[in-house]
């Protein structure tokens, strides 16, 4: 692969810098601090040395929604690390916030710090055999659909409460918040309802189960409605496309 030239640096070096300022931006507006809140840069669109690049712009945690391309970032990034300047990195975190099948768990539940989608109850007890058996502790978030979106993933919330009364039986998966998205027609008013009502929900799953779990964690918000969501309370946004404006035909 050919590294990224010098003008796609640059462009993605002021991406970085544009989507970082809209979000401390977001915070201030919120008046919330800007370490509240954390960038997850969703490299799905981009070759691995895009995402090489946007490293060394400062993002330092990468998001993929397919296992086998996280597989082959974090396989470039191995090999990029011995033949290039490792970006300066405060350590750099992998998250796949899309659906992880469970004959894919061996190879992913070792590379990620943070699975954004955990969709079943079945795959928490995968996850959960795995990790044991690797000596691992795998940090998840529960995806909750709260729309009425049929073709959107998630459990419902019956069955985020059902999961979360089973956590003592599953000691290798910590369970650090909810994941969610908003609905695909909702306008930044309906965005932002949507996204309140996710942190409410926290809220009174943090009260029912509480010295069971810590649910800190409110991944929500995206390159159209992160502002909705920080303001509703996120602590990690998923940006995409806004980071790879200029380079891509989106
Ligand atoms: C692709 C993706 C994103 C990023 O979306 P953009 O609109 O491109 O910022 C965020 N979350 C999930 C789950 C995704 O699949």
């Amino acid at each position: 692969m050919q590294p990224a030239s010098d003008h796609t640096a640059a462009i993605i070096r002021q991406n970085w810098q544009r989507v970082r300022a809209e979000v401390d931006q977001a915070c201030h507006a919120a008046g919330r601090t800007t370490e509240q809140v954390q960038i997850v840069g969703v490299s799905k669109y981009v070759a691995p040395e895009y995402a090489w690049q946007l490293v060394q712009a400062g993002c330092h945690i990468l998001a993929e929604n397919r296992p086998q391309a996280l597989w082959e970032k974090t396989d470039y990034f191995a090999h990029q690390s011995e033949v290039d300047i490792p970006p300066a990195q405060q350590a750099l975190q992998w998250h796949l916030i899309g659906h992880l099948q469970r004959n894919k768990l061996k190879r992913t539940v070792p590379l990620i710090d943070l699975l954004h989608s955990l969709d079943s109850q079945r795959l928490a007890q995968a996850i959960n055999a795995e990790a044991e058996r690797q000596g691992l502790r795998c940090r998840v978030l529960l995806e909750v659909n709260v729309t009425q979106d049929t073709n959107k993933t998630g459990m419902s919330i019956a069955q985020v409460r059902r999961l979360l009364a089973l956590t003592d039986q599953l000691p290798a998966v910590e369970f650090c918040g909810l994941m969610a998205m908003s609905s695909l027609d909702a306008n930044p008013q309906h965005a932002r309802r949507e996204f309140e009502g996710v942190r409410e929900l926290r809220d009174q799953l943090q009260d029912e189960f509480v010295g069971q779990v810590k649910l800190t964690e409110l991944s929500m918000g995206m390159s159209g409605d992160f502002r909705e969501a920080i303001a509703a309370g996120a602590t990690l946004v998923r940006i995409g496309s806004n980071l790879w404006q200029g380079l891509l035909a989106l």
